[in-house]
């Protein structure tokens, strides 16, 4: 620990915790069981108990830049064990949640997405982008004959929006997390975690390699007591996910390289693939929506405003692109295009906002851990 600190409690940083989803905060009376019952807690320097009291006290300096509130991963069975129910898992990720908003760039857009206010602008800017793609390439009219989306919505468009799109989102999220871990380094040398003055590249990305199979075995979740249904519904969407990331490159190297237009047959094995990926993506997210309930109904955790949009989007976005294709296999042709432009909506809604959106969660958490593992501090199962 540092040698002194002057405290300087920070009311508004406590607001807006609570208003992040951290709304038990001040029921904490530090009792240290949080720290007892946590099975990824280190045993030098615990959490969350001291996150509790900086948190409390408004320390937005001593959080900033903490690693330990990355390696929490929100099994909630310090907030079932909590004897205040200050439910010390909602009130981490309600750190989480301030994190890649303050490392947001632009940071407007981190507000933003925070706030339900401003949820029909960022609906409505993919929505107009799209309509005005319409207006430009004159398919105004549902097109006739057989229901196939590139004659509604060329793809080379399509695709030039989504590259461009992905190309800024890119940079945005680099920038954010250049000072996420800028914090991390600081915050580390500031608590004398480690004695390195700089990160060593070669070896950060060495360590950054190794946590792959890790992420991918979801292995920490399974340490999981109370919650552990949420080991199974991540899994399924983080394999959803990769499956349609993947399918969307063979395709986009398939139309580009080989000239093979989309759709595919039914049949066809790339076709098959994704079909399976949407289910895993459809059904596991329906299951972190059951368990999510569930965990607010028997009070262990009252999920944020971040948490229930992610899941309205990924909801919205693979329930779209279901019918888009099962309207499309109708022949429905004025349900299928409305729906595809919908289901456009939302892949850009996901794409767009990514370092701004929960899932930004996935890449800052994967960088935590990994620096985590680069300044060896590790938990009680490594
Ligand atoms: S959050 Fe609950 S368990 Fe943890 S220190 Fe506070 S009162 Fe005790
Ligand atoms: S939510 Fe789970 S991982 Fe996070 S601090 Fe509590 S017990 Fe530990």
């Amino acid at each position: 620990m540092s040698d002194g600190y002057m405290v300087e409690p920070d009311i508004s940083f406590v607001r807006k915790l609570q208003s992040l989803g951290g709304e038990s905060i001040k029921k904490c009376f530090q009792c240290a069981t949080c720290s007892v019952i946590c099975p990824l807690s280190p045993d030098e320097r615990p959490f969350p108990r001291k996150e509790m009291v900086w948190a409390q006290w408004g320390l937005r300096d001593k959080l900033r830049g903490d690693v330990d509130i990355w390696l929490c991963h929100q099994c909630t069975d310090c907030s079932s064990y909590c004897p205040r129910g200050a439910k010390p898992g909602d009130v981490l990720a309600a750190i989480r949640n301030y994190t890649f908003i303050r490392n947001a760039f632009p940071r407007f857009l981190g507000e933003a997405l925070s706030q339900p206010r401003f949820l029909p602008v960022l609906f409505a800017i993919p929505l107009v982008l799209f309509l005005l793609l319409l207006a430009v390439t004159g398919h105004w009219n549902i097109p006739p004959g057989e229901v196939v989306f590139s004659k509604f919505f060329p793809i080379k468009f399509v695709d030039s929006i989504f590259i461009t799109l992905t190309v800024l989102v890119a940079i945005a999220f680099g920038m954010g997390v250049s000072r996420f871990l800028t914090e991390l380094h600081e915050y580390a040398l500031r608590e004398k975690l480690t004695g390195r003055e700089n990160i060593v590249p070669s070896e950060f990305v060495s360590c950054l390699i190794s946590m792959i199979p890790e992420i991918l075995k979801h292995s920490r979740f399974k340490e999981c007591g109370v919650s552990k249904d949420r080991y199974l519904a991540h899994i399924l969407v983080l394999f959803g996910f990769l499956g349609l990331f993947i399918v969307t490159g063979v395709v986009f190297l398939g139309l580009y390289l080989l000239g093979v237009e989309t759709p595919y047959h039914l049949l066809n094995p790339i076709k098959i693939f994704a079909n399976v990926a949407a289910i895993s993506l459809f059904v596991g997210i329906i299951l972190v929506l059951i368990n999510r309930l569930a965990a607010k109904n028997n009070g262990t955790s009252n999920p944020s405003y971040h948490d229930w949009l992610l899941i309205a989007v990924i909801l919205g976005l693979v329930t779209t692109g279901i019918l888009s294709e099962l309207t499309r296999l109708a022949q429905i042709a004025a349900l299928a295009y409305p729906t595809y432009l919908v289901h456009l909506v939302f892949v850009f809604f996901l794409i767009g906002y990514l370092p701004y959106s929960k899932l930004a969660h996935l890449v800052y958490r994967t960088l935590a851990l990994a620096y985590a593992r680069y300044i060896e501090r590790e938990t009680k199962q490594a």
